[in-house]
């Protein structure tokens, strides 16, 4: 039996209660939580194997990111200071459509390096196209021993909302073999690796596919009793569309389709009114707020404190390499504070307790996972993080929920474990080899560059 000891400081449990234990300790035996409480009520029946000293840190679940595009790392800062549809045309389609497997690997293993390193145990990969090479990014995922559902696109239209035929020729896939892939892929890696694999639907956004697809897509989740995410009111333009296309507002088309339940993230949500948060909510579906994309690409703001008090779920994402450009969620319960509290013009929004629910909890929730992460509770898998408290930044620490909303980054992350297995100790991950894929993606990134003929000097 493996037991690890996490022994000596401050535990965010995150649990029902939101427990914080001052000089606390987390057992951790065969992958699971066994014992949770201060350092002297926690006692292994047997000496641990491993003793990790935690005096100084903070103790955390492992954070749940449920918007990452694995495959937008290569690209990262390939489209800065642009509009939305020249992002598209100009920059990321031409670079992600001159993609090759080898590509998608080297992304997908530079954006789990950094997710690993800033605390992320467990992701949503929204879209995936057939020449990223699915089957080698789940390799590399069952290898670095993270969580994460991989969602295979499903599209049948060349279009982003009313624009038709806008999408460059190498991204374009037909329904029929996507929806093929989808199984395919779902049978070959779906529950994999112990049960950290996922193959999700990922549905192209509105202009991608027509009704009778999504539909599809709806009965084939059904089918496989497995999830779906997909790209909703990001922008205005996506309620123009479906209001103009099917005299819907978005998430009414949605639900119209099917396509609206507990294991259906929508990635964004910045335009959804009222009327449609009453669905969501209804149908236990998800939104995954992307508040340092938002911002970026000027999408908008999405409506949190209120799409959550109507009772949706809402959790924390990332988004890609060329939107955010990091995939860092610590720094990313920040931005989505700080863009309530400006928006509503109320410093007490949106605090850091909320956001760091959005990003454990409500992250798990997302992915039908709540009852097995997302909190340091008895009898859950043992993902949690370590984080060093002992930086100038993070001096003095009287409230280290807020502390590492506030003022902590990525790399305060001292230590990662999934699943009961040291992924990263003292900031050296185990999994993976770190100077390799960084001098890899490097040169990849170069290659993909002049082949796509983008240009980054003359933007
Ligand atoms: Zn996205």
């Amino acid at each position: 039996m493996t037991s690890i000891l996490v022994r000596g400081g401050t535990v965010v449990t995150v649990d029902r209660t939101r427990r914080v234990i001052e000089d606390g300790a987390v057992l951790l035996e065969d992958g699971l939580i066994t014992q949770v409480g201060k350092a002297t009520d926690v006692k292994p029946e047997k000496r641990a194997e491993f003793e990790i000293d935690a005096k100084g840190m903070a103790v955390l679940p492992g954070l749940v990111d449920t918007h990452v595009h694995l495959a937008q790392a290569l690209i990262r800062g390939c489209a800065d200071d642009t509009s939305l549809i020249d992002w598209l045309q100009k920059f990321v389609w031409p670079l992600q459509g001159n993609f090759d497997a080898q590509d998608g690997k080297a992304s997908a293993e530079l954006c789990m390096l950094e997710m690993i390193k800033s605390g992320t145990t467990t992701f949503l990969e929204s879209l995936l196209h057939s020449r990223y090479g699915l089957d080698g990014i789940a390799e590399s995922l069952a290898g670095c021993g993270m969580r994460g559902a991989l969602s295979k696109t499903v599209m049948s239209l060349p279009g982003y909302g009313s624009e038709k035929s806008i999408m460059h020729p190498g991204m374009i896939e037909d329904g029929e073999t996507c929806l093929r892939e989808v199984e395919t892929h779902f049978k070959r890696w779906n529950g994999k690796a112990d049960g950290r694999i996922w193959i999700w639907y990922g549905a192209r956004s509105l202009g991608g596919c027509t009704p009778q697809l999504y539909k599809q897509i709806a009965e084939g989740a059904a089918r496989l009793g497995t999830g779906v995410t997909m790209h909703l009111s990001e922008v205005e333009e996506d309620v123009r569309y479906t209001k103009k296309e099917f005299g819907k507002l978005p998430a009414e088309f949605m639900d119209q389709v099917g396509l609206v339940g507990p294991r259906v993230v929508f990635a964004h949500g910045v335009w959804l009114t009222e009327s449609e948060w009453a669905i969501l909510a209804r149908k236990h579906a998800t939104v995954a707020h992307c508040p340092s994309s938002n911002m970026k690409l000027s999408s908008g703001t999405a409506r949190v404190p209120e799409m959550t008090k109507a009772g949706v779920n809402v959790g924390l994402g990332c988004d890609g390499g060329p939107s955010n450009n990091c995939y860092d969620m610590i720094r990313e319960m920040k931005t989505a504070s700080l863009l309530q509290k400006v928006r509503t013009m109320d410093p007490l929004t949106t605090n850091a307790s909320t956001v760091l629910e959005m990003a454990t909890i409500k992250g798990a929730r997302a992915l039908g996972l709540e009852n097995q992460i997302g909190s340091i509770e008895v009898g859950k898998k043992a993902d949690l993080i370590v984080v060093n408290l002992r930086k100038p930044h993070l001096t003095p620490t009287f409230n280290p929920v807020s502390s590492i909303v506030y003022a902590a980054e990525g790399s305060d992350v001292q230590t990662t474990i999934i699943e009961g297995k040291i992924i990263m100790e003292n900031r050296v991950v185990k999994t993976l080899n770190e100077d390799k894929i960084i001098q890899g993606a490097s040169e990849r990134a170069t290659r993909l560059l002049e082949r796509a003929g983008v240009n980054l000097a003359s933007s």
